[in-house]
């Protein structure tokens, strides 16, 4: 397979409008939309407003189609293995609340598991009496596949992980996983949020049943889209919690037939230029390639990490053996919240990564809040820079309470 691997960063940043704004390292929660995604979602708006919702939506079913074959294409499946959705969550619990879990079921999943994911798989052990099991990490932090292996027997009904937690750098190792999934016959199911748009997906590869990503991260779409990948044999198999007149037809007074593809975990209301926004989103990824993506963006990252290691009482908090464009640190006697906010106050974007959204891994790693700062293709070096040099500022000039008005007296760089 062959990818090109030039990435035009100064055309990639003219097409983003925030470039001109902010520092944006905020990529792993939402990050910017090129100006196509943004003038195809806001067009679609101006179309409804125009002729009419239902109007529009008919004169630009082309459009609205566009986001199957594209996230096909993305995935290496079929656009008939597609649902979209209104976020990553609603896709991923589609899936899995579809399968019927009895008493003595086992799930695994991995230690750096999100909380929404895990959430779910407390109720349904509560409701169900099937059991969850966290498998081991291994001593890079990654889901351990041997201790997966060891764990496997015929009650494991499911094997469901993370592909890149929300909180770091770490790549779970999803193929290999997707092996011993298979050798045993469970259900596989990806969450792959923080990974699509930021590096090649291929299901076929992994050998995943069910996938789910969401539009917003790295994959530059509109907020509110988000979809689910079903393998056609096992979507057959699963009936969706929830069915309406979109994702099945009454066919009788006492009968219903649900749809024979993966739009059966959709419902019929949606957000149809966020949909316009997501297609053209995945098209511009693609166009530009998830390798050649994927590469800069680890090659920022790693040049970050160095840069952050070399700053005085910073503590870069990454694990794993391939690191992604995640990047987490904490700074000694600095509380996250407190960078947070002087960086915003200086016009550069960060997040936090809190303790709750990954239970299990920041309890297991004695983590508190972390700093994020997530980059993608189209941040720069002299960003990276401008970064460390600004953080470097502000952990020396003191706690904010001491330094009298650090905050304000420091303007947004242009
Ligand atoms: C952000 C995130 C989600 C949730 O995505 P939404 O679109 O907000 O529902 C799920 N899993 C991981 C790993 C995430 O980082």
């Amino acid at each position: 397979m062959s990818a090109p691997m030039t990435l035009d960063v100064e055309r990639a940043r003219r097409d983003t409008p925030g470039c001109a704004e902010i520092l944006h390292f905020n990529n792993a929660g939402s990050s910017l939309m090129p100006d196509p995604v943004l003038r195809a979602t806001v067009g679609h708006l101006e179309l409804e407003a125009r002729i009419g919702g239902y109007e529009a939506a008919a004169r630009e079913e082309e459009a609205l189609e566009r986001v199957y074959g594209a996230t096909a294409r993305m995935l290496g499946c079929a656009p008939d293995e597609i649902a979209v959705v209104e976020n990553a969550t609603r896709a991923w619990d589609m899936a899995f609340y579809s399968i019927p879990f009895g008493p003595g079921d086992r799930i695994l999943t991995a230690q750096a598991e999100y909380a929404s994911n895990y959430i779910a798989y407390l109720q349904v052990a509560r409701k169900t009496g099937a059991v969850v099991e966290p498998v081991p990490s291994d001593e890079r932090g990654r889901i351990s596949v041997s201790a997966l292996r060891d764990m496997m027997d015929e009650r494991v009904k499911l094997v469901a992980i993370t592909h890149v937690p929300t909180n770091g750098g770490l790549v779970n190792p999803a193929k290999e996983v997707g092996e011993v999934a298979r050798e045993s016959g469970c259900l596989y199911l990806l969450d792959v949020c923080q990974s699509a748009g930021q590096m090649p997906l291929d299901v076929g590869e992994i050998g995943c049943d069910m996938l789910s990503a969401t539009g917003r991260k790295y994959l530059r779409g509109p907020r509110g889209t988000g979809f689910l990948y079903v393998r056609r044999e096992v979507l057959e198999r699963l009936e969706p919690p929830f069915l309406d007149l979109h994702a099945a037809e009454w066919t009788a007074s006492d009968q219903f037939e649900i749809r024979p593809d993966a739009r059966r975990f959709e419902n019929w209301e949606t957000n149809f230029a966020g949909k316009i926004g997501l297609g053209v989103a995945l098209d511009y990824a693609l166009d530009i390639g998830l390798e050649a993506i994927r590469e800069r963006v680890y090659a920022l990252a790693e040049r970050l990490r160095v840069r952050l290691a070399s700053i005085p009482g910073v503590v870069v908090r990454d694990l794993g053996e391939e690191r992604c464009g995640i990047v987490t640190f904490t700074a000694e006697g600095r509380r996250p919240d407190e960078i947070k906010g002087a960086l915003a106050a200086r016009a550069i974007n960060v997040s936090i990564a809190s303790p709750a959204s990954t239970l299990l891994d920041s309890e297991e790693r004695g983590l508190g809040e972390i700093v994020r700062a997530s980059v993608h293709y189209f941040n720069t070096d002299d960003e990276i820079e401008r970064f460390c040099a600004t953080l470097g500022e502000v952990l020396s000039s003191g706690r904010p309470d001491n330094d009298r008005g650090a905050g304000s007296t420091v303007s947004p760089l242009p």
